[in-house]
């Protein structure tokens, strides 16, 4: 079963041919689990994933799935039961500034910080830069996201598209090796949504940073992704590999589009066995 950019798995890794470069980030073989009171929740399965420099790699899946855990293993917050995560060949172990993390939340903002002084802060914390060039690398980021009038505005005085854009300033600035960003647009609505999203794609234009984007959205995942891993539901495990470079944001919406979002639909929704049989109690 494969047509049109979709790959069933297993088969990976042979597209960019062997050794030719390797892999920014490796997820090898990850499991990932939560002690709850009685029992285990297994939130992913072995999962493999190889991300490139400059990917737009989405993982794409039904809530409780384990995307936002993947995430968070990446970005050093959840430590993997089994198999390991890379990146640069290093073995991630703990947080660290070279992933930064846009949430979906609203409130990630200190509410008593400026626009500026939320995009500098990390930068200063981090040590990456002293106060001075921090602010004016935050000025820059706060541009590039389109609010340089609003530098001095506090989180609640913005919108919540703007509290995102100053999230993804805030990100960005840190140039991180790997942006990571966990249903950012989910709480806007449709049309603000669909504006975020075309501006991520015209910053990753200029800067070309590795994206690792968490979405239930098929629609998001394809206008979104060059590189998208479908899910199957709890425990998570990769089902799929889906090559959407072929779309844009004027191309999202036709007949080509919507067969593979169809595709997409069956795959994630009507061929997958139960997961409850995954969960497994604890001794
Ligand atoms: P998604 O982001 O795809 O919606 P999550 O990664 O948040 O999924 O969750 C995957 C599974 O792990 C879910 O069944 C969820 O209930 C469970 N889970 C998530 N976080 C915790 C936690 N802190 N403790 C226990 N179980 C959790
Ligand atoms: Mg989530």
């Amino acid at each position: 079963m494969e047509a049109e950019g979709v790959r069933i798995l297993p088969e990976k890794g042979e597209a960019r041919g062997a050794g030719e470069i390797s892999p920014l980030l490796r997820v090898k073989g990850v499991t990932l689990e939560y002690a709850a009171q009685k029992q285990v929740v297994r939130a992913a399965h072995r999962i493999d994933l190889d991300l490139y420099q400059a990917d737009r790699f989405v993982l794409l899946g039904p809530s409780g799935c384990g995307k936002s855990s993947l995430l968070k293993a990446v970005g050093g917050f959840l430590k993997p039961i089994e198999g390991e995560i890379l990146l640069e060949g290093r073995p991630v172990t703990e947080p660290g500034p070279d992933r930064v993390v846009v949430f979906q939340e609203f409130d990630q903002l200190p509410p008593w910080k400026t626009a500026l002084e939320n995009v500098a802060f990390p930068l200063i914390a981090s040590r990456s830069l002293p106060r001075r060039e921090a602010r004016e690398r935050a000025a820059h980021y706060l541009e590039k996201v389109g609010l340089a009038g609003f530098a001095e505005s506090y989180p609640h005085q913005l919108s919540g598209g703007m509290k995102q854009r100053v999230a993804i300033a805030r990100a960005l600035a840190m140039r991180p090796k790997i942006l990571l960003m966990d249903e950012p647009f989910a709480a806007l609505d449709a049309l603000t949504r669909r504006k975020m999203q075309e501006e991520l794609l015209s910053l990753w234009e200029e800067a070309r940073f590795t994206l690792l984007f968490v979405t239930h959205s098929i629609e998001e995942a394809l206008v979104v992704g060059s590189r998208v891993a479908l899910l199957t539901p709890r425990p998570g495990r990769v089902r799929a590999e889906i090559n959407s470079h072929e779309w844009d944001l004027s191309s999202a919406g036709g007949e080509g589009f919507q067969s593979t979002a169809r595709r997409i639909h069956r795959l994630l929704f009507e061929e997958e066995p139960s997961a409850e049989a995954s969960s497994r109690r604890a001794a």
